[in-house]
């Protein structure tokens, strides 16, 4: 009896302790989702008087194109950047506040990954040759996937971008797409290759972390949020897929994404 009653006590006092931990985690928990909804909001409020400022700017520069002094020039110049920049930081972040809400849910489609890796190709082509940049492309000749097509354009642009910001002129970019099987899956593998700077072996855990940069002076004059693989890390999990970064200074990175492809074999 005297063993029954102490596993009765025992028990009861779990759940007790359970209650009372979950009783005291839900305020700490409301001032989180509070502070979602926050950071929600104040990204889609800024949107607007963002693109205002923007199309403002561009009405300034090409209306008084003659009267405006270097000087003056230059500052719209600039102040177009600082919009610019602004323009993605909230963008990045109502991205960020609504997928950790849950409000962000992906919306899959089969489609073909290689068409729309192409797609992409056409849109870097000419910012790479811009940079003087060389960019391959390695895809098979169809690639049906079910995923959420818009966000892995998203992911691919992150990747891209990064790859060609952190490259510097002559460098060469590589998008390359495959499908591997892996027991009786068929996985995606998708890789951004690039003969960059390169990310430190201590740096390359962190790189994922919101606004985490690896060198705020450089990163501040190349542009950027810091939230960019912070997004593509989402997208991924997202997919229930993961991602690999190889990297060695002064050398380059190359970032890997495994997704599945939701395609069984018969
Ligand atoms: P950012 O807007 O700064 O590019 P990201 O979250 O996309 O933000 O990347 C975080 C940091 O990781 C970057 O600031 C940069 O230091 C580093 N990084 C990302 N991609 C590369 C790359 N391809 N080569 C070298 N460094 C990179």
């Amino acid at each position: 009896i005297l063993a029954l009653l102490s596993i009765v006590f025992l028990v009861l006092s779990s759940l007790l302790g359970y209650y009372m931990a979950s009783r005291a985690m839900e305020p700490i928990m409301r001032s989180f989702a509070r502070q979602r909804e926050f950071v929600a909001d104040a990204s889609h409020e800024l949107r607007t008087p963002l693109s205002v400022i923007q199309s403002s700017l561009e009405v300034l520069e090409s209306e008084n194109r003659e009267g405006l002094s270097d000087f003056s020039r230059q500052l719209i110049v600039d102040l177009k950047d600082e919009v610019r920049m602004m323009t993605g930081l909230v963008g990045h972040l109502l991205t960020l506040a609504r997928a950790d809400s849950g409000v962000l849910q992906l919306r899959k489609e089969t489609f073909d990954l290689a068409i729309l890796s192409h797609q992409l190709a056409r849109t870097f082509q000419t910012l790479l040759a811009k940079q003087a940049q060389l960019f391959e492309l390695e895809v098979p000749d169809t690639l049906t996937v079910y995923a959420d097509a818009e966000r892995i354009k998203q992911l691919l642009y992150i990747l891209l971008e990064n790859a060609s910001k952190y490259t510097p002129a002559g460098g060469r970019i590589t998008l390359e797409v495959s499908e591997e099987r892996k027991g009786k899956e068929h996985r995606v593998r998708l890789a951004v290759r690039d003969t960059g700077i390169g990310i430190a072996p201590e740096q390359q855990a962190r790189i994922f972390d919101r606004f985490y940069r690896v060198d705020k002076v450089r990163s501040r004059r190349i542009g950027g949020t810091g939230l960019g693989l912070a997004i593509a890390e989402w997208i991924v999990q997202a997919h229930e897929g993961s991602i690999e970064l190889e990297s060695e200074l002064g050398k380059g990175s190359t970032f890997t994404v495994f997704l599945p492809s939701n395609r069984k074999t018969g």
